[in-house]
């Protein structure tokens, strides 16, 4: 086939946040480590809404706009010639952040990015995915089996919660003695749920908590996985505390800066905390910080942010999603609340839905 030479995107202009538009951007062209790729679907998240809102966003060198979108599933189109293990109809993902020259990113790992001059796809300084076709170099693409087709573009929010429980396991290899029995999630968003999946996967008991009451369809998953739901607004995080007895790793997830804090004190003796929530500043607190404080000190406790996710987790993210698929079918699924086309009034992602999981802007149907 002849290869396109402009493809169709969706884009904000960082310098005038508020609105997504439609544009047309060139197609790159296909070096010998490229990889051409067409997007069967993309994923709208949060950190989409905050580039839409001018939270964060940069456009890339010599253009005005940003095209966003960093969870994709797409098909090889086309590879260069020293590109050997891709054939034009894979499927394919890629990951998000792309490394700078500081020392932890030559080490391998981006994710660890100490200088904070890395780029990443949809959100600094290079554009996105929400478009029909892209090109990568094959280091940064990752391939998936057929079998993901339908669930795939849950890879890249997947390998959030990877990386945290892979730094929790990393961290507890402190412990002489360490079983992981409880587990809070707090937040139901798709990072709260795909933790809850991936938590019960290795038969944790698993509470997860968000403000919305039962019935809806967040808690409907995750309770389907075998987890609990409990609405905040029924039942205190204390009481939480009293009921569960030690609480092993809280995964704070719910986008809400303050919970940070309840976490520190929700956490048991030699627990971890993983702090998932991009937060504005400015939110103010009065915290009790003897008590906190005392109960990290006593309770041997780890607070550890966690941003971004290596290699190891977007292959880890592959294999997790098969076996999520086998031990719950069709339970993945249900977390596409919205399914838009590239020429639908593509304006909505703006907004967040307050009962919406996630939104899925589909490509292969503009063909
Ligand atoms: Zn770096």
């Amino acid at each position: 086939m002849s290869l396109p030479a402009t493809t169709r995107a969706i884009a904000v202009y960082p310098d005038h946040p508020g609105a997504v538009h439609r544009t047309e951007i060139p197609v790159p062209q296909v070096g010998p480590t490229g990889v051409l790729v067409q997007t069967i679907r993309v994923g709208v998240c949060g950190t989409d809404r905050e580039i839409i809102h001018g939270a964060l966003g940069t456009s890339p060198p010599g253009s005005r706009e940003l095209v966003i979108g960093h969870e994709v599933l797409g098909r090889v189109v086309a590879v260069g010639d020293q590109v050997h293990d891709l054939l034009a109809g894979d499927l394919v993902s890629a990951t998000v952040r792309r490394p700078d020259g500081c020392p932890a990113c030559v080490a391998g790992q981006p994710d660890m990015c100490i200088a904070g001059d890395y780029e990443e796809r949809g959100i600094v300084r290079q554009h996105g995915f929400m478009t029909e076709y892209w090109v990568e170099d094959r280091a940064w693409i990752v391939p998936v089996p057929k079998h993901l087709e339908s669930t795939g573009v849950l890879i890249e929010p997947l390998t959030v919660v990877e990386k945290a429980v892979r730094q929790v396991d990393l961290i507890q290899e402190r412990m002489a003695w360490w079983q992981p029995s409880t587990v809070v999630v707090l937040g139901a968003g798709p990072i709260g749920i795909l933790g809850t999946l991936l938590l019960r996967a290795r038969g944790i008991d698993v509470t997860t908590v968000a403000r919305t009451p039962q019935p809806n369809p967040a808690a409907s998953i995750v309770e389907q996985a075998g987890a609990t739901y409990v609405s905040s607004r029924e039942v205190s995080l204390d009481a939480l505390r009293n009921q569960r007895g030690n609480i092993d790793i809280v995964l704070e997830c719910s986008g809400a800066s303050t919970l940070a804090f309840e976490g520190m004190h929700l956490l048991g003796a030699n627990g971890v905390l993983v702090l998932l929530s991009l937060t504005d500043a400015g939110r103010m607190l009065e915290v009790d910080a003897g008590r906190i404080n005392t109960g990290i000190v006593a309770g041997n406790k780890t607070v550890v942010g966690s941003v971004n996710a290596g290699h190891e987790d977007f292959a880890q993210a592959v294999d997790d999603l098969g076996r999520f698929e086998s031990l719950w079918p069709g339970l993945l699924n249900r977390m596409f609340t919205e399914r838009l086309a590239f020429d639908d009034d593509v304006t909505s992602i703006a907004r967040k839905d307050a009962r919406g999981i996630k939104t899925l802007i589909e490509f292969d149907q503009t063909r």
